[in-house]
């Protein structure tokens, strides 16, 4: 299963931590600008096991844990999509949004199951 990863740079320690735990094979690391941007292909079967996954549904987008999820609802982007959900409109994606994310948040945004 391919993953695609976003988090904001002083977060790409901690995001490499994980990857190594996961036994994740790298795709793509793009560290270009103010993100690093990862694609990795990992095991189906560590996401189906870990509970540390939570789907923010106006975001569209896999949020990290409980507490991350927590963080996430108060943050800018969650925010941004919430209004523009009320208008009726697509959430913007992290890359869209990032700017305004500080803390580490794993976004499973164009991740594909392949089993
Ligand atoms: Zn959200």
């Amino acid at each position: 299963m391919r993953l695609r990863i976003i988090v904001p740079k002083e977060s790409s320690p901690s995001l490499m931590e994980k990857v190594n735990a996961w036994n994740a094979e790298t795709v793509l690391k793009d560290e270009s600008g103010h993100q690093l941007s990862l694609v990795c292909e990992i095991e189906p079967s560590i996401l189906r096991d870990c509970d540390a996954l939570s789907k923010c549904s106006t975001c569209n987008a896999f949020i990290g844990d409980v507490k991350q999820y927590r963080v996430h609802l108060k943050s800018e982007w969650h925010k941004h999509n919430l209004r523009r959900k009320t208008r009726q409109l697509p959430p913007l994606t992290a890359d869209e949004c990032l700017a305004s994310v500080n803390r580490l948040f794993i976004i499973l945004s164009s991740f594909k199951w392949d089993y």
